[in-house]
């Protein structure tokens, strides 16, 4: 594919995690890639090489999800350095999961301020320029939590429900101007944001699952590559489920 066929992805919470496989799987699927990370420069120096080595011009910045002029300047400078976005994954998230009588205001704000927050600075940063170009792919990541509820998360789970409701509603207002809005909405998926989980937790959730195990990032990156691709064009306002069956 030459530099002029490329598309251009942006991915929040790019250096670690499904967000990492994201940015992989996208630049060896032909895309130039714009991530941003939250502290750890070194693992997202490594991610932006292994997607350089698939042949992807690479922008990184350090941005917090949350500081809506941070995240306007990171769109603004991604499209700057490797030109106008085709597509956008909103993967930064969190969880501070305890039962609602002992969850502190500190842990709602936060949660709701990365997830949803930061979901909604995104997308109002990079949409309206997709809009005039009357093309592009909008990816939210939702959760299983969003569709079904988790104890101990009222304010994760909120959150990812909030987050349906936004993509069902941006896929409504941008269908027309030829953008496609889905969510995808994991289970169980071996990442970093599980290993809170005590052993006991993950086999007695594994025995739920009935393909017997959790998922791994890269079975959650194809499934955004899809959504990105036109292989999905006529797919819009879905929240697709990635959960090994856990919900059936
Ligand atoms: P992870 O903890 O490995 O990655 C989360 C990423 O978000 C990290 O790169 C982190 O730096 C980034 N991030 C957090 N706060 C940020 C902020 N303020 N600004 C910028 N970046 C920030 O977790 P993951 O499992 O890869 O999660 C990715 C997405 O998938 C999240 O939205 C999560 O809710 C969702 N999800 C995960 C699972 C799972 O089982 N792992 C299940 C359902 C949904």
């Amino acid at each position: 594919m030459s530099a002029t066929d490329r598309r251009v992805a942006l991915v929040t919470g790019g250096s670690r995690g499904i967000g990492r496989h994201v940015v992989t799987r996208l630049a060896r699927d032909g895309y130039d890639v714009a991530f941003c990370y939250q502290s750890n420069k070194e693992a997202a120096d490594e991610v932006a090489e292994e997607a350089a080595a698939a042949g992807a011009r690479v922008y990184t910045a350090r941005t917090d999800v949350t500081v809506h002029e941070a995240v306007r300047a990171f769109v603004r400078d991604g499209e700057r350095e490797l030109g106008p976005l085709h597509t956008v994954v909103s993967c930064a998230g969190i969880v501070r999961d305890n039962p609602l009588v002992m969850l502190p205001e500190a842990d709602w704000d936060s949660v709701v301020r990365v997830n949803l927050d930061g979901t909604y600075n995104l997308c109002k940063a990079a949409v309206f320029a997709m809009m005039k170009r009357r093309t592009g792919s909008v990816i939210t990541m939702s959760s299983i939590a969003g569709v079904h509820g988790n104890a101990t998360q009222t304010n994760y789970s909120a959150t990812k429900a909030g987050i349906i409701g936004f993509t069902r509603a941006l896929a409504k207002e941008v269908g027309r101007y030829g953008i496609r809005a889905n969510a995808v909405a994991p289970g169980f998926v071996e990442t970093d944001m599980l290993s809170g989980l005590s052993d006991d937790h993950v086999r007695k959730m594994t025995d739920r699952i009935p393909l017997g195990r959790f998922g791994r990032p890269e079975e959650v990156a194809d499934l955004v590559a899809f959504l990105a691709s036109d292989r999905a064009s006529y797919i819009t306002g879905q929240v697709l489920g990635i959960d090994g069956g856990l919900v059936v």
